[in-house]
């Protein structure tokens, strides 16, 4: 499973306290996700960053 943070990101950072081993903020103040499939022991944390994203900008890739 990979993630994807799309172009609604507000850069809040929420997603990156919640999973930050999947999630990191860019120089550009919005968040990216790792490149690399998420393991299993991070997955439920990336789901929760997902599922709690104020504007749906956390995506399946
Ligand atoms: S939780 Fe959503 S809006 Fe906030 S930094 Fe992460 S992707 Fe961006």
């Amino acid at each position: 499973m990979k993630y994807f943070v799309n172009e609604n990101c507000i850069g809040c950072g929420l997603c990156t306290t919640t999973c930050p081993n999947v999630f990191t903020m860019t120089d550009e103040n919005v968040a990216r996700a790792s490149d690399s499939d998420v393991s299993p022991e991070d997955e439920p944390a990336a789901e929760e960053a997902l599922e709690g994203c104020p504007v749906d900008a956390i995506e399946h890739a």
